[in-house]
């Protein structure tokens, strides 16, 4: 049998080239893992990484990008599912694959499917109508939050109602989309009630093709404006009760669903105690950037070795806390290293992750994570750090 290639070198391929593929690049450099990128456009976070500029949307485009790679995964989960299953035929090996990717792509499936497995979700209906969601409005006490099944992110797609018209413009684009793609179902928004949350925790785990799963801590993310703005790790206060119920729930999610790579769920610990899931992400996540600095086994390593197949590292905390502060917008002139000088001297505990982007008001240009022994030590400097970093 001839043998590929001399060395044991495994090749990756990324479809996407945000900042997620850019921090899969030092992993894929340690470990010796050839990672290549099919990026949007020129110019990406990951382009130092980007041996393809292309849609990922074209058939031809991602079969041509997947030849020779050992395996493909993904900074996003907007890719087609028709484009994906082309892969799959093509004998790619695609991580995750279409089947749990769906999950990702679609809410309405996703509420479908965790309902199916019997995991806490907030009480939920697919409508295709403002009569549907006045329905719903008055079965659940007349608010009720309305989200687009498809495409959204940030909290974009995502909007309060107390009105079966508040969601008019919604409903007519419905009307002018094309069906999912993945589905024979009608067009629809999904509906759930207005959970009452007392802050909102994420719980990453990773698994591989073979089975195996492994759990980091789980952490509280701080949301603003729909956005995740930091994350503490481990969640201060997880009860005993709430880590074990939150690490049961992701890997029956990951279980259930066949994920490989890293899967976060995002979860909402409600006022009376209860986790219930919000979403689910089939990739590294921002909830999880923390490991980076403060855990063993960062995510984007630990995504590498799931989606090779190789075991996987330890997920314990480097540090008794860990804060990550994202850095929204950056300053206007130079970019954030032109605050370095002073961010290094006032900060030296706190790591910079630069995404190399053009700074733009409200943009995700970055994070610092900070670690120490005192939380709120901690929270200050990494706080103060993605200040200096922001204007
Ligand atoms: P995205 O896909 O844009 O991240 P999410 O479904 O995660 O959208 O919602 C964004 C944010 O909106 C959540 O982090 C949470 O703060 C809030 N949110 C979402 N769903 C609900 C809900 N059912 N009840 C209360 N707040 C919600």
């Amino acid at each position: 049998m001839r043998r590929r290639r001399a060395t044991m070198t495994r090749t990756i391929g990324v479809i996407g080239g945000g900042q997620l593929a850019r921090m899969m690049v030092p992993a894929a450099i340690n470990l010796g893992v050839d990672i290549r990128v099919l990026a949007e456009a020129d110019g990406m976070a990951a382009a130092l990484a980007a041996s393809s500029v292309g849609d990922y949307r074209d058939v031809d485009t991602v079969l041509a990008f997947a030849r020779g790679v050992d395996a493909v995964t993904f900074d996003h989960e907007h890719v087609p599912q028709a484009v994906l299953r082309a892969l799959v035929d093509a004998g790619v090996a695609v991580h995750p694959g279409p089947d749990a990717l769906r999950y990702a792509q679609d809410k309405v499936l996703m509420r479908e499917r965790l309902t199916e497995l019997g995991l806490p979700v907030p009480i939920w209906a697919r409508v295709t109508s403002p009569a549907e969601l006045g329905d719903f409005l008055r079965a659940n006490g007349g608010v009720a939050v309305v989200k687009t099944p498809r495409g959204g992110y940030d909290g974009k797609g995502v909007r309060v109602v107390r009105d079966a018209a508040d969601a008019d413009d919604w409903f007519a684009a419905l009307a002018d989309a094309s069906p999912n793609d993945d589905s024979d179902a009608a067009p629809a928004l999904l509906v759930e009630e207005l959970v009452d949350f007392r802050r909102e925790l994420a719980q990453s785990v990773a698994r591989r093709p073979s089975g195996d799963i492994v759990a980091w801590p789980v952490v509280e993310s701080v949301q603003r404006d729909g956005v995740c703005a930091e994350v503490i790790a481990p969640a201060p206060q997880a009860a005993l009760r709430a880590s074990t119920v939150a690490s049961d729930i992701a890997y029956a999610v990951a279980e259930g669903v066949g994920v490989t790579g890293v899967l976060a769920v995002e979860l909402f610990e409600t006022t009376d105690d209860r986790l219930l899931v919000n979403e689910l992400a089939m990739r590294p996540h921002n909830s999880g950037h923390w490991s980076i600095d403060g855990s063993t086994t960062s995510q984007f390593e630990q995504h590498l070795r799931a989606v090779l197949d190789l075991p996987l590292g330890a997920t314990g905390c480097r540090d008794a806390w860990s804060v990550m502060v994202n850095v929204f917008g950056g300053p206007e002139a130079g970019g954030l290293a032109g605050r370095y000088p002073r961010m290094f001297a006032d900060h030296p505990t706190v790591k910079v992750h630069n995404y190399g982007k053009e700074s733009r008001p409200g943009r995700k240009v970055g994070h610092v994570t900070a670690g120490g022994d005192e939380l709120e030590e901690v929270v200050f400097q990494a706080r103060a750090a993605a200040a200096l970093l922001a204007t």
